[in-house]
């Protein structure tokens, strides 16, 4: 459906910066396929945007292809770039247009009631935008003037004005970003529930992993003008493919060791706070430096009560301090000296001062590699 391929966008640097070019996108690479959520996720000024903009023709790269179906929109070998307005795409950009002198219902029919080729009954009309207006929980507003909107608002108005033309493709940039966190779920669930009924190929643009990793059938990790890993969000998630992207997606503690032996599964790692077996998709070297990341919630906790001695095993610490998050609990245990967090639920929580034994089970123990 999308294709993006060897995308450069450069920008000058400022006056500040010495010499060269801000590379903002540097050369990525990614597919959408048709009626899937696709996410573009990385910190603040990790090349999102501009990505996005490109895509929509709003900025014009320096090198690359981008296509839509069989269409080229841009091509720097090929010297084509579409404008914007013929791209047929739908957006929905941080910062939203609506239009002022429009009331709610109108600002959603408007664009409808414009376009020739839908060729759509008054009737037709009305029953799209209430629809899309109930999805986005403005249906109640329909006769108000559109300024007399909050910012959270106009943003679902906004929302709604896109969806409503069912574009083949829809750009969207931090569309939920100007809504409370109890709206922001809500509208997660609706968006997708809506974008999947109406078979709309979508990619997102965010900086929220949570987000990211509630919407999108794919995400593609950015980090500076670079993709580091695409995948489904479970696979980022449980299979992080560098220190990056484990640290950016949910918690994580890594722990640094020299691989001691080399199993079938993937190698016994010592560390210096004890061994560890350890689970990695590349192949290792017998004496190899290696970072292993962990999340908190993989690492089981047993309190060690009554001082009953444990011989010869390796992790016994001490629970330094624990933070209350709801459901679940996460403990700082000390071993060694080494920090490391630890998530269990509220129900097993353990008091400060307590000696703990740590275990940490082979397949959540991933090699991950330091850059990409
Ligand atoms: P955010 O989440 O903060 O919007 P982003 O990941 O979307 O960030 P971009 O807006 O794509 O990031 O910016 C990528 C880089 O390009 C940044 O270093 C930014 O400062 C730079 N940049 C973006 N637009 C311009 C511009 N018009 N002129 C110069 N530099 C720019």
């Amino acid at each position: 459906m999308l294709a993006v391929t060897e995308l450069v966008k450069t920008f000058p640097s400022s006056r500040s910066e010495k010499g060269g070019r801000v590379h903002a996108v540097d050369g990525i690479s990614f597919q959408v396929e048709p009626g899937q959520m696709f996410t573009l996720l990385g910190p603040s000024g990790c090349g999102k945007t501009t990505t996005l903009r490109s895509v929509a023709g709003l900025e014009a790269p320096d090198a690359g292809e981008i296509k839509v179906g069989d269409r080229i929109l841009f091509s720097s070998e090929r010297k084509i770039r579409v404008p914007a307005n013929e791209r047929g795409l739908g957006m929905v950009f941080q910062s939203y247009a609506i239009w002022p002198h429009m009331n709610v219902f109108k600002n959603v029919a408007f664009p409808l009631e414009v376009d020739r080729t839908k060729k759509l009954s008054r009737s037709e009309i009305k029953e799209r935008v209430e629809r899309v207006l109930a999805v986005v929980q403005l249906d109640e507003l329909a006769g108000r003037q559109a300024t007399d909107l909050s910012g959270g608002q106009q943003q679902r108005l906004a929302l709604a004005r896109a969806l409503v033309m069912e574009p083949e493709l829809l750009l969207l940039d931090e569309p939920l970003s100007n809504l409370d966190a109890k709206l922001r779920e809500e509208m997660r669930f609706e968006l997708k529930r809506l974008q999947r009924e109406l078979g709309i190929t979508a990619v997102y643009v965010t900086h929220d992993q949570i987000e990211a990793l509630a919407m999108s059938n794919q995400i593609a990790v950015m980090n500076a003008g670079r993709i580091e890993q695409i995948g489904k969000p479970r696979d980022v998630y449980e299979r992080p493919a560098s220190r990056f992207v484990a640290n950016f997606i949910g918690t994580t503690n890594f722990l640094t060791g020299k691989v001691e032996e080399v199993t079938a599964e993937g190698a016994r790692v010592a560390t210096p706070s004890g061994g560890l077996e350890v689970s990695s998709p590349a192949p290792l070297a017998r004496g190899a430096e290696v970072t292993i990341s962990i999340r908190p919630e993989h690492i089981l906790i047993t309190p060690l009560t009554g001082g009953a001695p444990v011989e010869g095993a390796d992790w016994i610490g001490a629970v330094v301090t624990r933070a209350f998050l709801g459901e679940v609990v996460d403990h700082l245990v000390s071993v060694d000296g080494v920090e490391i967090r630890v998530r269990c639920p509220a129900t097993k929580s353990i008091p400060p001062g307590t000696r703990v034994q740590l275990e940490f089970p082979r397949q959540h123990c991933l090699v991950v590699r330091e850059d990409l």
